[in-house]
Order: C-alpha cells, then structure tokens, then sequence
C-alpha cells in the first residue's frame, strides 16, 4: 500500500511519491529565546510520527531541522523586535548564551520525548553566507527592493504567491496584513529579507552584508538552509497550522524566486494544542514546558501517549486530568505488555494486528487508529508476543521495551527480600509481633513496602 498525506498544498490527502530512495524531510525547528512549550513538542512528535512511518515504509530519510536563534521578530509585520534580543533582555544575558542554553534544553526535551534527532542540524546564524548569497540572487533577478529599514521581498512579483493558503486565503492575509501597516511596504504581503541595525543602536547579533550591517528575516534562513542541505526541490516541508499563512508561504515565494524550480513537494502541518480554548504559545503566557510536566511526576511518555490518540490534522485542548488519564493509560499498556511471553512465535492474528498498524500510520499517520489496532489485539484471546510489540514500537515511538524492562526490575524481588518476607510470615504466624516488625523494618531499609491481606502479605517497591 502506498504512503497517503495529506498535503496542504494540494488540499487533498494523496499516495507519497518520494523523489529517491533516500527523502528529504526539512522541519522548521524551534526559536530558542524561551523552552518549547507542549504544544511545540505536540508539533515534533507529529513529525517523529512521520518520520517513523517513512523509515518503517523502508525509505531512508535525511532530515534537516533548523534552530532559529536570530531573526524571528515579535509580529508578522516586520515591524517588532527581534525575539532573541528579547528573550536575552528579559533574562539579563547575551542573545548568543540564551540561544546555546535553550538549544539544549530543547535537545533534551526531544530526548526525554523519544523522538528521533534530525540527521542535520542548522543554525541560522551559522548559516548568514548562505541567506546573504539567496537574497543576492533575488536582488540580481529584480524581486527585492529598499526601505529604511531593510532589504524586502515584492511578493506581486512572484505570480504563484499564496499557493498555500488558497486565494480566499491570500485575501484574507491582504487584508489582515493591511491593518499592521509597515509604511515602505508596495504590498501588504511583502516580507523583510534582510533586516538594518536600528540606527544609532548596536545589536548583540548582527552582520555585514552588500546593504548595510543587519540580520537575516525569519523565512530566509528555512529557505537557505533547507535547499543546502536537500537541494532546490526536496519531498517534505513540516510545521505547525501557523507557519502555513506568513512562514512557509514566504519561503515558497523566495525559493521558488531565486532557483525557478518548485520548492517542497509535499506540505505537511499539524494542529495546534490549546489550552483553557486558546492556543498554546510562547508570548501567550499559557505555556507548560515539558520540565514541568516531569516535575509533577509524569512520565513524558504519558504526553506521548497522550498525542497518539489524536490525529496529528485535529486540535488537541490539554488538560492536567487528560494527562493523568494518558499516564494510567500508557501504565496498562506496559503491564499488559510484559504479562505476555517473550516467545517469537507468530500466529496469525499478529501479522493482521502488525497490518493495522503499519496501515494505520502510512493512511496520514493516523496514530489513534494504529493504537486501537494494538489495543484490540493485545485483549484478544491470541494476544501478540512481546517481541512482535516491540518491533511495532519502532512506530508508536513509546520506548516499550525499556519501560517494561523497568517494570519488570521494579516488579522483581530478590531472593533476601523473599527470605525475610517469609521469616515475617513464620513470625506472624507464631505471634512474634516484635520480631515481625523489626523484619518489617529490614526491608523498609532497602526499599520494599510490604502488602498485608488476608491471602497473604507481598511487597511492592515504590
Ligand atoms: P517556534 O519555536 O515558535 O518557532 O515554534 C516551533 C514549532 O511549534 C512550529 O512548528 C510551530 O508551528 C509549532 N507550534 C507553535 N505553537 C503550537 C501549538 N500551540 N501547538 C502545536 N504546535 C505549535
Ligand atoms: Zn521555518
């Protein structure tokens, strides 16, 4: 069966039809002047899923993601300051440390989610030769011109502007666009390429270039970066719903500009997490870092797990109490996992569920179908082995083979313990009250909490 997405550009879900063996996958990676809220992560993890499925469908994948550490202003006008600059301010830092320190709380944040790291990463900043080379052949092919303030993109220029958004869509952002008026703009859709030093002001991040000594816009370093790495066309460009009207419709317009080839072939974007019914964001002030989530005790994976009952194209509206019913759901799912036997044995209802799944996720990753698929064949009355779970995870991403190994450490008691369980049942049952407790007390030492019931005492480790 062939790999259905849906793609935004054509509005429609249709088969995958990679250029070569190996696909180019380019994800717009975070702006790191703050930690990735939850709903950034909802984004990478739609992603991984993606990613999984292609790996799992026997292509090989370079996937490029960006780290935004300069150039992604306040608003969509062009008009506000620059969010790392911001971000430093705020914390009393240099721009350059804020993006190094939170570079690597988002690394860790993709560890802790088990998504797959990216085969490239970019930063923008060390990557200025290129944006200055990309806007330089813009320049020589008559789509930029001057303001006070910067080097812009004259999207009247580019006939298919808006391909994205439709051309309902492409009114709507004229008129949107027009109320944040920037005055030096020929039309509302335009975007800054390059963006001047503010007179009379020093930037932490700033650099020469053939127009005056500046910063790169946000959109010109996805464009840069992702056609150096995976060539002018490529197969996949991911993000979030927000980055379809302004982001990746610029990036469109200037790739597309500068190499007269198409761009991305497939367009794909994830719905956003809300939160309280709004959206989750970083200047939103709703935000919950995954640090959070770790410091109430939660395991990650319960967020994961949380994700994959929602499709990746629907929103998803967080709440504390689903997060606890995810972690329940996500501990059943464990325990159910290792009661079964470790044998290989293949019976044929494994390879019907192990066909769900894999259908499941290559029919526009839909995760909640694929897990129903598990679900329903683990109560089955034939239920899988272990081994063919684990291989299954290699889509679901929910690291099972290490939590039920966990499991089973926690769950399994050593043969000290046992003795001294059984020397306090010999105690209890000769009314050695004192003894008893003193044993009691022995494995409290060492970590066991004891069980008492009619049937019997057993101890658990907490
Ligand atoms: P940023 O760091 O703001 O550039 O965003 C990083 C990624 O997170 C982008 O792909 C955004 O589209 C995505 N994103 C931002 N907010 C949300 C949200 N509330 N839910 C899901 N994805 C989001
Ligand atoms: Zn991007």
């Amino acid at each position: 069966m062939p790999l259905k997405f849906f793609n935004t550009k054509t509005r429609r879900a249709g088969n995958f039809k990679a250029l070569k063996k190996t696909v180019g996958l380019y994800t717009c990676g975070p702006t790191v002047y703050n930690y990735a809220h939850i709903g950034n992560l909802r984004t990478y993890i739609f992603e991984d899923l993606l990613k999984r499925t292609l790996l799992g469908a026997n292509f090989r994948v370079k996937h490029v993601m960006n780290i935004t550490d300069v150039g992604h202003l306040t608003d969509d006008a062009d008009l506000g300051e620059d969010k790392m600059e911001k971000g430093a301010r705020r914390e009393g830092k240099s721009a350059w440390d804020i993006a190094k320190f939170y570079t690597k709380e988002f690394q860790k944040d993709l560890k802790a989610l088990n998504i797959l790291p990216p085969d490239v990463w970019c930063r923008a900043t060390d990557h200025i030769k290129e944006q200055i080379a990309l806007i330089r052949t813009l320049e020589r092919k008559g789509y930029t011109y001057l303001t006070s303030d910067g080097v812009y993109f004259d999207t009247k220029k580019f006939r298919a502007y808006g391909v994205l958004v439709g051309k309902e869509g492409l009114r709507g952002l004229q008129e949107g666009a027009r109320v944040e008026k920037h005055p030096e703009k020929r039309n509302a859709t335009d975007f800054a390429l390059w963006k001047f030093s503010p007179a009379g002001q020093k930037r932490q991040m700033e650099w020469l270039s053939p127009w005056g000594v500046g910063f790169p816009g946000w959109h010109i370093e996805c464009s840069a970066m992702s056609m150096k790495y995976l060539g002018a066309t490529f197969d996949i460009h991911c993000g979030g719903i927000d980055h379809i009207q302004i982001h990746h419709t610029n990036e469109i317009a200037q790739s597309e500009s500068a190499t007269g080839k198409p761009f991305a072939r497939y367009w794909l974007h994830g719905e956003f997490l809300t939160i309280d019914d709004g959206r989750m964001g970083k200047s939103e002030g709703n935000f919950i870092p995954l640090h959070l989530v770790i410091e109430r005790g939660i395991n990650p994976f319960a967020y994961r797990y949380l994700l994959l009952q929602t499709h990746y194209r629907k929103q998803l509206s967080f709440s504390w109490e689903a997060l606890d019913a995810a972690e329940q759901g996500y501990r059943n799912l464990i325990a159910r996992v290792a009661a079964l036997g470790s044998g290989s044995r293949i019976s044929a209802a494994e390879s019907g569920m192990t066909k769900d799944v894999k259908n499941a996720f290559e029919d526009d990753l839909n995760a909640p179908e694929a897990l129903a698929a598990l679900w329903k064949a683990l109560k089955s009355a034939t239920p899988p082995s272990q081994k063919t779970i684990f291989a299954l995870d290699a889509w679901f991403g929910l690291a099972l083979k290490k939590s039920v190994a966990a499991l089973n450490k926690k769950t399994r008691v050593p043969a000290a313990i046992k003795k001294l369980l059984s020397e306090r049942e010999t105690a209890r049952a000769e009314k050695k009250w004192l003894l008893a407790d003193q044993l009691r007390e022995k494995m409290l030492k060492a970590g066991w909490q004891i069980d008492d019931s009619p049937t019997g005492s057993t101890v658990h480790k907490d």
